[in-house]
Parts: structure tokens; C-alpha cells; sequence
């Protein structure tokens, strides 16, 4: 059996934890097909957080408690960087994991596709499954705003009303989710091509997964990329999402906020109807809720409820089961 999972940083790190299990149960094979839209470059440095995100955990190296970052890390750069009062102070970067960063930006700077570096990468970190980002072009996610004193531009300046664009990091980690944001905006959606991989893997899958991660702004972005969604959607294989959102909020994390900017409830039949059936244009064919958000409907897609929380590998591995088998 081939598995495709699409997924964001923490939420799908950790269901991918359960996805690998489930697959060396099974004999299945792995394809994770990373979003990119929160990548950016400070420093220097080419930073991609949630193909580090995956890396780390499946590869053992996350950090646990934090949720992102190396375990055992320290913070030598960034105080030397504060020192300097080099801009942007938001935005940690942890000693260990600006080795990866480093790593990463050379092989760019040489002229390697991302989805080598990310291959390179993998040798070290051995995660199990194949990773491959949802493209190897520039796709950023960026928040239209208004009201943030001090922001960092993204699109170089404000625009008409006061409103302006800044990167989705700034958004999230400096300011909180907690300004007035109207919209999202995928920079480069139009011109990226799927890497090289991609839409292979999800024509040759059994199933297609949808992970627990934020859809708005980890979903969303990967979609966005000309001709994935239609790979998915003209597909062969079933396509099952797992909510992120169980009993009206998000596990972890904003989710809530995003939606929000996207006019969505945050309820698990909200992201269900976001994605939409597959038979009407959208994504889905079996939508996977909490046993909290048994009852769910959402037009033209299965619904079942099972116990939601990645507690551990194996209660993620049983969601995984659970996902698969309703198709
Ligand atoms: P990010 O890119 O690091 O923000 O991570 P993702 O987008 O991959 O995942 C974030 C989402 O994971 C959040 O919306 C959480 O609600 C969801 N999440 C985290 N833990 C759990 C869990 O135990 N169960 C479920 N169903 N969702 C979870
Ligand atoms: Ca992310």
C-alpha cells in the first residue's frame, strides 16, 4: 500500500509519527508532502519550518515540550545576534537548528532544488517516510493587514487603506494572530510547479491523507500550488481528512484565528465544509472527527468519529487505521 499524507509542521509531525507506525504495521509505504508557505530567510539563513518540524520528530530530534526546535538546544546565536540588536528579534533560532539552516542555504546557494536539500537532509534524520516539499519554487504565505506599528513589509509598503502584507511568521509569532487581518495571500502560488515527485506519488497512492494541521495556512498553501489540488481531486485514490479542530477549538496552536480570517467556523464540520467533498468539487471523501464532534455532517463526505487526541504513537496510529479503513 502507498500512503500520502499532506501536512504542516507540529500537528502533522505528530500524526506522521502515527502514520509510520501504522505503515511498518502493515508493510505500507510513506510519501509526506510538506507545506512551504511558512518558509523565510533571516539571517541569511533559508528557514523551513515545517519540513524541520517533521524532520526533527520523526527523526527523534524535536524538542518536546516546545513543540518546535531541537531538543537540547541553546540560544548562543541569538543573544550574540540581540547584542547586536539585529533584526528580527521575534524570531528564535536555536544553535543546533541553525546548523540545519546553514546546511540547507548552501546547498540552495549551489544550486540544488529544495527537495534535494531535503533529501540530503534525511540522511542524517532517517525519518522513515519519503519527504518531499510541496514545491521547490518560492510560495509564501503572507497576512493582509492593518494596524501593525513596526511591521516588516513583505510586498514593500503599505498599500491602499493602510492595509499590507507581511510574512505569515511575523504574523503568527510576532503579532499573535492578534491584529486586524483581512486575508491570506499565497506569494508565487501563480508560478510554482509541484516538486518534482509530487504529483507522481499522489497518482500512485492508495490513499491520500489530509493531516490535523492548520488548514488555512498549512493546507491551504500546498493546495495552492498549480495542479497538486487537481492530482489530489482527479486522482485515483480515496482522499480522508483528520480535524484539527475537536470540540469547537484547536488542539494547539491559533487554528481558531485563521479561520476566522477566513470566515470558517472552527468546529470540525467548519474545516469538514471548507474542504468540501470530493463529488462536488472539493477535496474530501471521508472526513474523520472526535468522538466529542460525533454527529458531524458534512454534505456528500463519510463521516465517522473516533478518539482524536495523538496522545501517543499509538493512539495516532490507531486515528491513522481509522482513516484508512473509511475509505
Ligand atoms: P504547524 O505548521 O506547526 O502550525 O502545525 P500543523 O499545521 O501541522 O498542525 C497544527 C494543528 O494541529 C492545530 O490546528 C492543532 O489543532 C492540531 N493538533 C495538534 N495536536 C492535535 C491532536 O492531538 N489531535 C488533533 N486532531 N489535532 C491536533
Ligand atoms: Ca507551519
Amino acid at each position: 500500500m502507498r500512503i500520502v499524507v499532506l501536512t504542516g509542521g507540529i500537528g502533522g509531525a505528530r500524526f506522521l509519527l502515527g502514520v509510520r507506525a501504522y505503515a511498518r504495521e502493515v508493510g505500507a509505504e510513506v510519501t509526506a508532502v510538506v507545506n512551504v508557505g511558512d518558509d523565510l530567510r533571516l539571517h541569511g539563513l533559508r528557514i523551513c519550518p515545517d519540513l524541520d518540524s517533521v524532520l526533527y520528530t520523526l527523526g527523534g530530534g524535536a524538542d518536546p515540550e516546545r513543540g518546535w526546535g531541537r531538543v537540547d538546544e541553546s540560544w548562543t546565536v541569538k543573544e550574540e545576534l540581540a547584542a547586536y540588536g539585529a533584526e528580527p528579534s521575534w524570531f528564535g533560532l536555536g544553535d543546533r537548528d541553525i546548523a540545519t539552516h546553514l546546511v540547507r542555504t548552501t546547498m540552495l546557494d549551489a544550486g540544488y532544488p529544495l527537495h534535494q536539500v531535503t533529501e540530503a537532509l534525511a540522511t542524517r534524520w532517517q525519518p522513515g517516510v519519503r519527504l518531499l516539499p510541496a514545491t521547490d519554487d518560492r510560495l509564501e504565505t503572507h497576512a493582509v493587514v492593518s494596524g501593525a506599528p513596526g511591521a516588516t513589509s513583505a510586498t514593500g509598503g503599505p498599500s491602499d487603506g493602510g492595509q499590507r502584507a507581511i510574512h505569515f511568521q511575523e504574523w503568527w509569532v510576532r503579532y499573535r494572530a492578534e491584529i486586524p487581518t483581512h486575508r491570506f495571500v499565497f506569494v508565487g502560488a501563480e508560478t510554482a510547479k509541484p516538486a518534482p515527485g509530487v504529483t507522481e506519488a499522489i497518482a500512485g497512492a492508495d490513499v491520500v491523507l489530509v493531516a490535523p494541521s492548520n488548514p488555512v495556512v498549512s493546507i491551504a498553501p500546498i493546495l495552492a500550488v498549480p495542479g497538486l489540488r487537481e492530482a489530489v481531486t482527479d486522482g485515483p485514490a480515496p482522499v480522508v481528512g483528520v480535524s484539527p479542530i475537536i470540540g469547537g477549538a484547536p488542539v494547539r496552536g491559533m487554528a481558531d484565528r485563521c479561520l476566522a480570517v477566513v470566515g470558517v467556523d472552527c468546529t470540525a464540520a467548519g474545516v469538514g465544509g471548507l474542504y468540501g467533498s470530493r463529488a462536488t468539487g472539493g477535496l474530501l471523501d471521508g472526513w474523520l472527527v472526535a468522538e466529542e464532534d460525533a454527529g458531524t455532517l458534512v454534505p456528500d463526505v463519510t463521516v465517522r468519529a473516533v478518539p482524536l487526541r495523538m496522545t501517543d504513537e499509538a493512539a495516532t496510529a490507531a486515528m491513522v487505521r481509522a482513516a484508512v479503513e473509511l475509505t
